[in-house]
């Protein structure tokens, strides 16, 4: 946090601010999206597969390649963390940072999660968010982030002193080693930072903190996925609710999440093929 510079500022210091800001990764360079092929195979989907969360839990699931996967709210406003990994190679696995820094801090239609090196290839397209029309609110704020990490006990432990265990860092290690049959010490290096699924977040004006606000989710809505690789992932459903106020304890209200999983006709996929991991030889120069 910037607090009251204890440095002087150099004579040209209005000069080097006003220096222009470049986007870092500007989106035109990144490989073409084909919104019109998922839209037709989309059209064909049927349901194979559906899967509740229950409050302050989590679930793992599987999207075979070519698959679609929707989280949708049911019964109540909802925030739900998103893990994604290789189905068959929990190294490769979603990669919040990189992600953000191509997408932006909040994710909808058209973006993809992006996983970590040495594969930086998309894991999954966003084919249908229903929160699309919520844009940037006037604090700033917006829907599924990827700016947050995921609620844990380590800081809960440092900022109040308590243990509590079902923070989503903490359900999806539950979930993943119940799905894989890792130990949980060997399931929680493997969890990592999230998809703020419906969370509505954002950064203060004036300190430029994380901030959370009840998500404005609503039951039936819905984030829609299109699997690019063989997918297992997990779904917390956050302690917090819709984070209005605070997600590290028992008090909020607490709602399940519905995982549909999808599959098209193959036909309507004729000119896709999964992406291949990053093309870089790796020798970094040595
Ligand atoms: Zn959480």
């Amino acid at each position: 946090m910037k607090r009251t510079p204890l440095s002087q500022a150099p004579l040209d210091a209005a000069a080097r601010r006003a220096v222009k800001p470049v986007i870092c990764y500007p989106v035109d360079t990144l490989p073409l999206v084909d919104m019109a092929a998922y839209a037709a195979a989309r059209e064909t989907m049927e349901r194979t597969a559906t899967l509740i969360v229950p409050p302050r839990d989590a679930m793992a699931f599987r999207v075979p390649a070519g698959f679609f996967f929707r989280i949708v709210s049911m019964d109540g406003p909802q925030v739900g963390d998103l893990n994604l990994w290789a189905a068959d190679d929990l190294s490769e696995r979603f990669y919040s940072g990189k992600t953000r820094a191509l997408h932006g801090t909040h994710l909808s239609t058209g973006d993809r999660m992006w996983s970590g090196f040495p594969y930086l290839r998309p894991m999954a397209t966003i084919t249908h968010d229903t929160l699309d029309w919520y844009g940037f609110d006037a604090d700033g704020g917006s829907v599924h982030d990827v700016i947050g990490t995921r609620c844990d006990p380590y800081t809960n432990r440092l900022l109040s002193g308590q243990d509590y265990h079902y923070c989503c860092h903490s359900n999806l290690t539950r979930a993943l080693a119940a799905e894989t049959g890792l130990p949980l010490h060997r399931a929680e290096a493997h969890v990592h930072d999230v998809l703020n699924v419906f969370m509505c977040t954002g950064f203060t004006g004036d300190t430029h903190q994380y901030f959370m606000k009840a998500s404005p989710v609503r039951p039936g809505d819905f984030i829609e996925c299109f699997a690019e690789i063989d997918l297992l992932g997990a779904l917390s459903t956050c302690p917090g609710g819709d984070c209005s106020d605070e997600h590290s304890s028992d008090t909020a209200a607490c709602y399940p999440l519905r995982v549909e999983i999808y599959r098209p006709d193959p036909e309507t996929l004729a000119g896709w093929t999964p992406p291949e991991p990053s093309a870089y030889s790796g020798s970094h120069g040595a």
